[in-house]
């Protein structure tokens, strides 16, 4: 799969080269091609922002430089394009295994006051928020798109990890979880756990996913009834 990101932010995609996400473009199962929005404006001085027609406060992101950069990353449209957006569709777990089958996504990254309406209407297929608050820029919200993504592209987790059984993928929440020691400042770990009895344990971890799905997230639990 392959991620082209639009900013001019580039320096802020160099958090991508640690933790697993780091090893996974490292041995290439997955790409990110970063372009720099500046780079296609045609304005002498490469400003990709003016002010907003009928007043207001702050810039808005000119058309030109953003519709050249996408045309740039994916010249035939065949990739999704996704503005993120607080005005989008909010990011959850179904979206994010959707996108990982993807590929090639392109991420339009908006700063100041937002994009060109313009660009949305010609070049953006779907937007996203990453949730209900407004950020200086799209590219956290882009970083976490990647991050999430990149975790179901088969083997950038280790075996180690797994996206089975962890909050959202089966519409709760997950379990609690222990290591070693068994006893840590008078608090142990359940007994269940240290049974061995697997049929006990999964029993266990069902009903805590549920209690605590329950207590903090009745919502999925709604949706979960709804959809079967
Ligand atoms: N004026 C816009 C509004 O009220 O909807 C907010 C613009 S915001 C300051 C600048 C940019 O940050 C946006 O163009 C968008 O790309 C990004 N952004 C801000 N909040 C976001 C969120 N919750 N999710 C995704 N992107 C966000």
């Amino acid at each position: 799969m392959k991620i082209s990101v639009l900013t001019i932010f580039p320096e802020m995609y160099e958090a991508l080269n640690s933790s697993v996400i780091g090893k996974a473009l490292e041995k290439e199962l997955f790409s990110v091609e970063v372009y720099n929005i500046r780079d296609y404006s045609l304005n002498k001085h490469k400003k990709c922002d003016d002010y907003p027609f009928g007043g207001g406060a702050g810039m808005v992101m000119t058309p030109q430089p953003l519709h050249d950069a996408i045309t740039a990353a994916d010249p035939a449209h065949e990739a999704v394009r996704i503005y993120l957006s607080p005005k989008g569709k909010t990011l959850d777990q179904k979206t994010v295994t959707e996108l990982a089958k993807l590929d090639h996504i392109v991420l339009i990254n908006g700063s100041y006051e937002g994009i060109d309406e313009r660009i949305i209407e010609l070049d953006v297929d779907r937007e996203l928020s990453i949730g209900d608050y407004v950020l200086t820029s799209g590219d956290l919200a882009s970083l976490v798109v990647i991050n999430a993504v990149a975790r179901y592209i088969p083997d950038v987790l280790g075996s180690e990890q797994s996206t089975d059984e962890e909050s959202f993928s089966e519409g709760v929440l997950e379990y609690p979880q222990y290591t070693r020691p068994q006893e840590f400042m008078g608090l142990r770990v359940p007994e269940v756990l240290l049974s061995g009895n697997h049929a006990e344990i999964a029993a266990w971890r069902r009903k805590e996913s549920l209690r605590i799905t329950a207590e903090r997230r009745p919502d999925l639990l709604s949706e979960k009834n709804e959809r079967k």
